[in-house]
């Protein structure tokens, strides 16, 4: 708990299939506050074909981290937005040390949230994931199926399985966070920003906890 009023500038940080964008676009929509998650707009720009998306798509088909000046100049645009003034659910960034250095000169935070995850969790959840293109709502067959199949529940969009959630995508994302975003761990909790959620359990499991430590009202 944080006092009366829920912290609004909020890092979720996690391995790939933690279920962050799940948790973040539901509390975000609580909270009032936009989700920021930079796989996303990475993904917005490589579907509008933008220069900047044509250089990430490889590296993200791939598994691979989108290099730093890319996801940094999209990053800047979103935070600078006004709907970011007041808080924001940042998830995706940072994701290495460098990235979170740039982050703390880019704004202050309230709390950093890491999702707790057990290593066979996160491959399970990952092969039975599909998004909506459209607003980008995310399913998954055996925890949390959409009402019609391959349809979202949101906006009827047809559901897409995301290239980078391909075996040979997952190893090398599961890879790069061991190795480049697993020590932010460390890093935020010297700082005393860090809360550890325990990830496992199906989704509404997990949005208790999180309403818990950080403090949201249940009206909210
Ligand atoms: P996940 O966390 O499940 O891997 P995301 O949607 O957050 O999924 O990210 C998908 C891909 O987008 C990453 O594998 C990477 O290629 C790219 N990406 C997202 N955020 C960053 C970042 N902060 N730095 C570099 N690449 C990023």
């Amino acid at each position: 708990m944080r006092g009366r009023s829920p912290a609004r500038r909020i890092v979720f940080l996690g391995p790939p299939g933690a279920g962050k964008g799940t948790q973040a676009s539901e509390l975000a929509r609580e909270l009032h506050v936009p989700h920021l998650s930079t796989g996303e707009l990475l993904r917005a720009a490589v579907a509008e074909g933008s220069p900047l998306g044509r250089s990430a798509d490889g590296h993200m088909r791939a598994g691979r981290l989108v290099p730093d000046d890319l996801v940094l100049e999209i990053l800047r645009e979103r935070l600078g937005r006004p709907d970011a003034a007041r808080g924001f659910l940042l998830d995706g960034y940072p994701r290495t040390e460098a990235q979170a250095a740039t982050l703390e000169r880019l704004t202050a935070l309230d709390v950093v949230v890491w999702f707790d995850v057990a290593p066979r969790t996160l491959t399970e959840r990952l092969s039975g994931r599909w998004t909506c293109p459209r607003c980008g709502s995310v399913y998954n067959v055996a925890g949390r199926p959409p009402r019609t199949a391959g349809r979202c529940d949101l906006d009827g969009g047809e559901l897409v399985q995301r290239p980078d959630d391909r075996p040979e995508a997952v190893e090398v994302r599961l890879k790069v966070f061991g190795e480049q975003t697993a020590p932010l761990l460390e890093h935020y909790r010297r700082r005393g920003l860090l809360e550890v959620v325990d990830g496992s359990g199906t989704p509404s499991e997990v949005a208790a906890r999180l309403r818990q430590l950080l403090g949201v009202p249940e009206s909210l």
